[in-house]
């Protein structure tokens, strides 16, 4: 059949990213989608499942946005691609970056455009270093980040990023990066003090960490880390890839914190995954420095910064989640989630906390009480099962499920969806029984 003809050029020749070299190259994919409808996905056999990640929390405005695709259409047929380097320019990437400038928080008005979130962190990272390069504070060099933090895997990205096992993976990473406890605005100022404010770029954190499980920050966290940053006179940047553009029930996850950092790194829901783009905003004040003190050429862009069809997409995409309130719809939503996590906790010991923000959430399991190991993989293969895709992460200790569901999820298919995690998070806590 197809399938198994696709089945075996995928074991042979498709190199997966994020996956198990040897598994992938002894059992293949263990779906291959084809279509998709608002929460739902559907693979070559005509099996549906509900796309309880968004895929890798990106899509936003939901599978089988058919205007998205016609405006892809008319931009690729009337001007696919031209340079932004330099005086070079087009409409749909200066009408974004106008977009993206208007809704984002306080004086972020400057856009530099990427591909995807790891681009849009080097990107920040390097920016922020070139202006104490050319501020004359070339020995500010060192970007802090935080434990339990993702923030990509360009070598940059993966530098910064605070779970241990990515950093691991290889043996050799760039210079000049830190970590800190992620909960502790102390740890910030200890660790500023131990290396020396005068060595320190940047503090880099995401508003709600995503791939380290969804630890959202105490309340406070955000407004005295802004303070720090401020005494110390170092930039403060968001990584935004997954909290923007709505998933946390406001536009940008940052708004729930009332400060306004000094770069913003975006990426996924600007375009829904319906094309690849990413970028960086600065504030009006940074970007205008630079402007200043940077006198020669800005050695830094990609091919595809401000490609025009990917920012065409993006800027009908943002269009969907403003007129259909979808901000609003993931903070409605995302209560009902949480609500349905604490009810699935009571009835099921195996649970040890539930959290999340918007529809952002996570579970976490009792693991030390399973001698079979971490229980979140098999929760997840039991859900798959039952056609409900999410994603485990047991990583440094932790033993969790996650969620990020399209913002466009109705009531009732939340409730579809926590209706097969129940039945999930029994079938495992009945098998731990036996
Ligand atoms: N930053 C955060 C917070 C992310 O979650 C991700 C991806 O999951 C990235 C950066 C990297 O983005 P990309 O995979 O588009 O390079």
């Amino acid at each position: 059949t197809a399938a198994a003809e696709l089945k075996e050029l995928d074991k042979k020749h498709f190199f997966h990213p994020t996956s198990s070299i040897k598994q992938q190259q002894q059992s293949g994919p263990a779906f291959i989608f084809t279509e998709g409808k608002g929460i739902y996905l559907y693979d070559e056999s005509g099996t549906k499942v509900i796309d309880g990640m968004s895929s890798l929390w990106n899509v936003n405005v939901g599978h089988g946005r058919e205007e998205l695709g016609e405006v892809a259409k008319e931009q690729m047929a009337k001007l696919a691609f031209s340079s932004s380097f330099a005086s070079f320019s087009n409409e749909p990437a200066i009408r974004l970056a106008a977009k993206i400038a208007e809704i984002a928080p306080g004086d972020l008005n400057a856009v530099f455009f990427t591909s995807g979130g790891s681009e849009s962190n080097d990107t920040a990272y390097k920016l922020a270093r070139h202006y104490w390069v050319v501020k004359g504070q070339p020995q500010r060099q060192k970007i802090i980040s935080r434990s339990k933090s993702y923030h990509g895997v360009n070598v940059g990205a993966t530098s910064a990023t605070g779970l241990k096992p990515f950093r691991d993976f290889t043996n050799s990473l760039a210079p000049d990066f830190c970590y800190v406890d992620h909960m502790s605005p102390d740890a910030l100022r200890a660790r500023i003090e131990q290396e020396g404010p005068e060595t320190i770029a940047a503090f880099i954190a995401e508003p709600v960490q995503g791939a380290g499980g969804v630890h959202v920050a105490p309340e406070n966290y955000f407004k005295e880390i802004r303070s720090i940053c401020d005494e110390y006179g170092i930039l403060f940047i968001t990584d935004e890839v997954i909290t923007g553009f709505g998933r946390t029930g406001k536009l940008f996850g940052i708004e729930h914190y009332g400060v306004v950092p000094d770069m913003m790194c975006f990426a996924k829901g600007v375009s829904s995954g319906y094309a690849p783009l990413g970028g960086v905003v600065f504030s009006q004040a940074l970007y205008e420095e630079l402007g200043e003190l940077s006198t020669g050429t800005l050695l830094h862009g990609y091919t595809y910064s401000g490609h025009p069809m990917a920012c065409a997409v993006a800027l009908k995409n943002i269009d969907i989640i403003e007129r259909e309130k979808l901000a609003d719809n993931a903070e409605k939503r995302g209560v009902d989630m949480l609500n349905g996590f604490e009810e699935i906790k009571a009835a099921n010991p195996i649970i040890r906390a539930v959290r999340g923000l918007g529809l952002m959430g996570a579970i976490e399991f009792h693991s030390q009480e399973s001698a079979d190991g971490p229980l979140a993989p098999r929760v997840l293969a039991e859900a798959a099962k039952r056609g409900l895709i999410c994603r485990a992460v047991v990583l440094e200790g932790q033993d969790i499920l996650v969620f990020s569901p399209p913002l466009v999820i109705t009531n009732n298919e939340m409730q579809e969806m926590l209706h097969i995690l129940q039945a999930s998070v029994y079938a495992v806590e009945q098998s731990l029984q036996k």
